[in-house]
């Protein structure tokens, strides 16, 4: 049997003829950026996350960028000012923050949920720190209650990077871009909720920001032709907010298809090394990456991948390994470098069959330690 990691025709075959008809109405429509589908997009998802407002841009980096760009031209943040952010993540969520002339502070992640450990946190707070960054990875929402406790008692902002978790939801019945001040969300194809190219949102229910967010998305400009910021073009187009209306409908369904696959990998997996994700108590895990951990990760990967199945990575070098941060590359997060080691990402998305996942444990519960 081969079992792909992700199969993107497959996953948006089933809103081809939904997509084709939107994509008629785009083209008789004529309006191709920042129009009624973009207006109709931010209402829809903005109710889905359950927060004021939404704030549609080109792709999940810029939504990050835009959140502390707002927070600088309200005067609510600084150049310079320290940024705390998981040493785990994927480099876009450091990229927003450097991009905007802040300092990224690694902090560790716990090595249960590969989310941030707020003990850490506090430990790193100094007089320069003036948010917190957490980032939902891989689907497991960050626990939100430790982290508000702490961003209350020293005065920060709390943010997320929700770029992996649309749809997550906290033990409040709370969903995950409502969950901070404001949010960063990633439609990247691959993401659980995907568009058909890049695009991305900002969620807040703060006004100030939102309307902020919304002149530097679009040049610094409420009104056409006066600009009171000095922004940036980072708008999302008509078609892809249009796809986006349509793939949403879908996306509680998807999920919980995930956490059914999840499941069956939670209960079958046996290797006796092989380490599976947990499911937190506090929020409900959206799987978009089922991540195992192995001390002989490449070896499993290479056996996986003889019998016919594609794992990737996620990630191969942590961000202060990184050459593009060679200023970090002495620093030592031993967490991070072992996730980066030992971390598979086993074949997950709403398409795969009982019967290949299945397949996939039994061939890893053969795997020789
Ligand atoms: C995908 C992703 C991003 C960036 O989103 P793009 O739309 O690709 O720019 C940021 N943070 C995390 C955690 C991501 O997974």
């Amino acid at each position: 049997m081969q079992v792909k990691f992700l199969d993107l025709l497959k996953v948006n075959e089933p809103y081809f003829p939904k997509l084709l008809e939107s994509t008629q109405r785009f083209f008789e429509g004529g309006w191709y950026i920042l129009g009624k589908e973009t207006e109709a997009f931010e209402k829809e998802y903005a109710d889905f996350c359950g927060s004021k407002h939404c704030i549609a841009v080109s792709n999940g980096l810029d939504a990050l960028r835009l959140i502390f760009e707002s927070y600088k031209s309200l005067g609510k943040i600084k150049t310079g000012d320290e940024v705390i952010v998981p040493s785990n993540t994927y480099i876009a969520t450091i990229l927003g923050i450097t991009q905007s002339g802040l300092k990224p502070i690694l902090v560790e992640p716990d090595i249960s949920t590969y989310n941030l450990d707020s003990q850490k946190v506090e430990k790193a707070i100094t007089k320069n720190t003036k948010a917190i960054l957490t980032v939902h990875l891989y689907g497991q929402l960050s626990d939100m209650a430790p982290l508000e406790n702490i961003c209350k008692k020293h005065g920060l902002y709390l943010f997320e990077d929700a770029a992996q978790s649309q749809g997550a939801s906290y033990k409040d019945g709370r969903i995950s871009g409502n969950l901070s001040e404001a949010a960063g969300h990633s439609f990247y194809p691959g993401k659980n909720l995907g568009a058909l190219g890049d695009a991305g949102a900002v969620t807040t229910s703060n006004d100030e920001v939102a309307n902020t967010i919304k002149a530097l998305r679009n040049y610094g400009s409420h009104k056409k032709y006066y600009n009171i910021y000095e922004g940036f073009n980072m708008r999302l187009d008509e078609n892809q907010a249009a796809w986006l209306r349509i793939k949403l409908h879908g996306l509680n369904e998807e999920n919980e298809k995930r956490r059914k696959l999840a499941l069956i990998y939670d209960n079958t997996l046996k290797l006796k090394n092989l380490i599976v994700p947990k499911q937190a108590e506090y929020g409900k895990h959206i799987y978009h990456i089922y991540a195992v951990l192995h001390p002989k990760r490449d070896k499993l990967q290479s056996y996986l991948l003889e019998n016919g199945i594609q794992t990737l990575i996620h990630y191969p070098v942590p961000p202060h390994k990184q050459k593009a941060f060679q200023s970090w590359n002495n620093l030592s997060f031993p967490i991070a470098e072992k996730i980066h080691e030992q971390e598979l990402s086993l074949p997950m998305s709403p398409v795969h069959t009982v019967e290949e996942i299945e397949y996939v444990c039994d061939t890893i519960n053969h795997f020789k330690e």
